[in-house]
């Protein structure tokens, strides 16, 4: 008989979140660290599965309950990842960039409970079939619009993983190819991530200011100077767009030309009904985000299906929910990997 919970797990480059979550998926309680502490803190490699089992630990104990009564353990990790081995390899998005992480079957040793790791993105789209917008679909893609840009795809209801489980880097495609085109945080260059995510916008913002000879008529320069960390000057950005400053309209025309192209090479790759919208840019800003839509025509092969596009209804939790779906709905190609 399956039983009730099981505890799930976000591992982003920021937070480490660690929860309780019903078979229906609701997610009931979350506690959170941040994962770069968790990482410098400790010699070990694994230093992150050990704070899942402290973090899982405590919340347990606020239940009255043990890790023997849970269905299992499911996580959606950065990457990238070695599902054979069940482990994060160098994530150059972690402070030790060389350092490997085991995970599952750490966590299967001390827990005695099956482990179930996927992508991050990958188990949101799975999260999104099981309990969200993905219902009734069998061809679905997720997008999240975050720090990074990544994706997961479901094709004719099956979860695709690839061959080590990173398949889907949809934030590398190219979507830029001419002279001052800008170098990704994995250096390639011209790719979408470089110019639509939440470290990406600063760097097109400052390739538009160097160009511009005379500035008016924008706080946006003010912005920069004042902002320590990037993704704060993509909030500001957002927010000054609202209010109608002329530059940052200039430049947002040019991330709704990005985003199009880099949607329509996803929607080119994986063919979907459903194209659904998680990450911290697409839940603040999904009305300004859709205005991508009046320029993929431009890009979209003549005559190919126009999926539709919504906004998940998970929130800040969808990984945590597709944790939860991994161990209650545990996809077929992903227990290959477990086996
Ligand atoms: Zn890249």
């Amino acid at each position: 008989m399956q039983r009730k919970y099981c505890l799930c797990v976000d591992i982003g480059a920021t937070r480490l979140r660690v929860a309780i979550a019903r078979s229906d998926g609701t997610i009931l309680d979350v506690v959170e660290d941040r994962t770069p502490d968790i990482v410098l803190r400790s010699e070990e490699p694994t230093a992150i599965a050990e704070a899942i089992l402290q973090l899982g630990e405590r919340l347990l104990s606020g239940r009255g309950m043990s890790f023997a009564e849970l269905e299992g353990i499911g996580i959606g990790s950065i990457g990238p990842l070695d599902l054979r081995r069940g482990v994060i390899v160098k994530s150059p998005n972690l402070p030790k960039p060389d350092q490997e992480y085991p995970l599952r079957d750490y966590l299967q040793d001390k827990t005695r409970l099956p482990v179930y790791l996927a992508n991050d993105c990958v188990a949101a789209v799975w999260g999104e079939v099981t309990y969200g917008h993905g219902r009734d679909h069998s061809n679905v893609l997720y997008i999240t619009m975050s720090t990074g840009i990544g994706g997961g795809a479901v094709v004719n209801d099956t979860l695709l993983l690839g061959a080590d489980g990173n398949a889907h880097e949809i934030g590398h495609v190219i979507v830029d190819t001419s002279e001052d085109a800008l170098t990704c945080g994995c250096g390639g260059i011209g790719h979408w991530e470089a110019y639509c995510s939440g470290m990406g916008i600063p760097k097109l913002i400052q390739r538009e200011l160097n160009k511009k000879k005379n500035i008016e008529n924008t706080k946006l320069p003010d912005i920069v100077k004042s902002c320590k960390d990037p993704r704060d000057i993509t909030v500001h950005f957002f927010n000054l767009l609202r209010e109608g400053d002329p530059f940052c309209r200039e430049i947002f025309e040019k991330i709704c030309i990005f985003n199009a192209r880099g949607i329509a090479s996803a929607i080119h790759l994986y063919n979907p009904e459903l194209v659904i919208f998680g990450g911290s840019i697409a839940l603040n800003n999904y009305d300004l985000i859709m205005e991508f839509r009046k320029y993929l025509g431009q890009y979209l092969m003549r005559g190919f299906r126009i999926p539709e596009f919504r906004l998940t209804k998970f929130g800040d939790n969808v990984v945590l929910v597709g944790a939860a779906a991994l161990v209650f709905n545990t996809p077929e190609s992903l227990r290959k990997f477990v086996a």
